[in-house]
């Protein structure tokens, strides 16, 4: 079956997978989605047998149709090599009688691994068959974790060059030493003096800006984004939650058939729509429950069905989920609505201008597989420090916000089924957070000691992206100014 994709928002152009991950955006604003949904064609069972590559192409082969069988393996071996520490990928834990899906084994022990380890070949394979010979130039700005895991992503492969701009004073000690420690000759990283929006706000003018990008067109660049908005990123998250499935039943955990329900911690609402996307495709999903943290507007969202970004922005101890616009939920706006980009494209335009807006009765009645819940950073810490307790498991605080919500969930519903928690971050990641967790007390230490600690409590071996930040060479050392960054830029790139 040949798969196209179109805009969310109603321009009538259809674009193939690969030119849609080349654009990332479709020009009226709106996010690329699939003008049908493809079905599996193998069975469970068959999958079951099949390990994670393969689980990956027979998921991924369905979206990007105008790949060839030998171009998206050649993409899959890339991305889901040595960089993981362990061969099954995303492996699965149980602990109380939930399975935690690890999807943080890769180069920066998070689960953006998963799709930016795979994004950069999916996106130099699409200027080949599309015929673009240029070099492709990604600009990030990043309030942590995004820029390390597009940088480990893009390091070294041909073709491509990425910059990442960081606010200097806005990031975590670790986060900053893993950054600005990324080796490959194509990588550029700077410090810039302002906060994370003046980061954000400086990289869009530069998307925009078009007498830069003539002279970068006359130097054969072309910029692009790796943001989680592009359907190159969204599709290979679809994939674990196949893989998931799958081992559950190679493990006898459950029968051939049986519905499961998922259980994942939500800021830009990516992770989750891959999971409703994995149903859509066969896979028997029942519930999909959406955890969020302080930031509750997807809770308030699937409770009323009007979602208000007019609030409070909370800093939380689970800042990837420090969230109050949820990009991707547009794909699910437009489905609810029966595909409809005219009735999306009204509401797009209520939040942009009112900050709000409220979907049908009809539209709610097709969301009412997804389940809201939420947890407060004090909840959260408890949650990590009970599971600790009784089984030794260590969750980081992102994890923990989905343990706790599914939790309660079950008290409040007794629902049994077999539940599956999207695992998104290694504790070593948050360590400070998860130690004042464990003890009950904040912990002031110095970051390495901390995790030394954690490592013999977890009995968890420290995972290799900390081991080499510890004496890794710092590799680059620019600070500008917010108004700097364009120079910076035409300078890396000698334009
Ligand atoms: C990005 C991130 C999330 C949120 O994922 P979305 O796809 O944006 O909903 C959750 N946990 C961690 C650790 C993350 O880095």
């Amino acid at each position: 079956m040949d798969i196209k994709y179109q805009s969310t928002r109603g321009q009538k152009e259809q674009y193939t997978a690969s030119q849609a991950i080349l654009q990332g955006l479709a020009e009226d604003g709106g996010l690329f989605v699939p003008t049908s949904m493809p079905k599996l064609d193998k069975t469970m069972a068959e999958l079951s047998q099949m390990d994670y590559k393969q689980v990956a192409y027979e998921t991924m082969k369905l979206f990007f149709s105008d790949f060839t069988e030998d171009e998206l393996k050649n993409c899959i071996n890339n991305a889901y090599d040595s960089k993981f520490d362990t061969e099954e990928i995303a492996p699965m834990v149980e602990a109380c009688g939930a399975y935690y899906l690890e999807l943080f084994h890769g180069a920066t022990i998070a689960f953006k691994d998963m799709a930016l380890s795979i994004l950069p070949h999916l996106m130099t394979t699409s200027a080949k068959k599309n015929n673009r010979k240029e070099e492709i130039v990604i600009l990030t700005a990043t309030s942590g974790d995004t820029g390390k895991a597009a940088l480990a992503g893009f390091a070294e492969v041909p073709g491509t060059r990425i910059v990442v701009f960081y606010p200097k004073n806005g990031v975590s000690a670790i986060q900053e030493r893993q950054m600005v420690t990324q080796k490959g000759a194509n990588t550029k990283v700077i410090g810039i003096t302002g906060n994370f929006d003046d980061a954000q706000t400086g990289v869009k003018k530069m998307f925009g800006n078009a007498e830069l990008k003539a002279d970068l067109a006359k130097k054969g660049f072309v910029f692009s984004s790796a943001n989680s908005i592009n359907i190159g990123r969204l599709i290979p998250q679809v994939a674990y939650y196949v893989y998931a499935y799958t081992r559950l039943l190679a493990n006898g955990r459950i029968s051939d058939g049986e519905e499961i329900n998922a259980v994942v911690p939500t800021g830009n609402f990516g992770n989750i729509l891959a999971c409703y996307y994995a149903k859509q495709i066969g896979v028997p999903y029942a519930k999909f429950i959406c955890a969020s943290n302080e930031n509750r507007v997807l809770y308030d969202f699937f409770k009323t069905g009007t979602y208000d970004r007019r609030r409070e922005f909370v800093l939380t101890n689970s800042p990837s989920m420090d969230i109050l616009i949820s990009s991707n939920l547009e794909r699910m706006i437009f489905h609810s609505a029966g595909n409809n980009a005219e009735a999306n494209s009204a509401f797009m335009a209520q939040l942009s201008k009112d900050g709000v807006y409220t979907i049908t009765d009809e539209m709610k009645s097709k969301l009412v597989n997804f389940v809201g819940g939420y947890a407060t950073q004090e909840e959260t810490l408890g949650y990590i420090r009970e599971l600790y307790e009784k089984t030794g498991y260590v969750l980081d605080t992102h994890t923990g916000v989905a343990a706790y919500v599914y939790d309660k969930y079950v008290k409040e519903t007794g629902d049994k089924k077999v539940s599956v928690i999207a695992s998104t971050a290694s504790p070593f990641k948050f360590s400070r957070a998860v130690m004042s967790a464990i003890k009950g007390v904040e912990d002031t230490r110095d970051d390495f000691e901390i995790i030394d600690e954690l490592s013999e409590l977890a009995k968890v071996a420290e995972p290799k992206a900390i081991t080499e930040i510890r004496t890794a060479p710092v590799l680059h050392d620019t600070v500008c100014e917010t108004e700097e960054m364009e120079q910076q830029v035409r300078a890396f790139l000698g334009v």
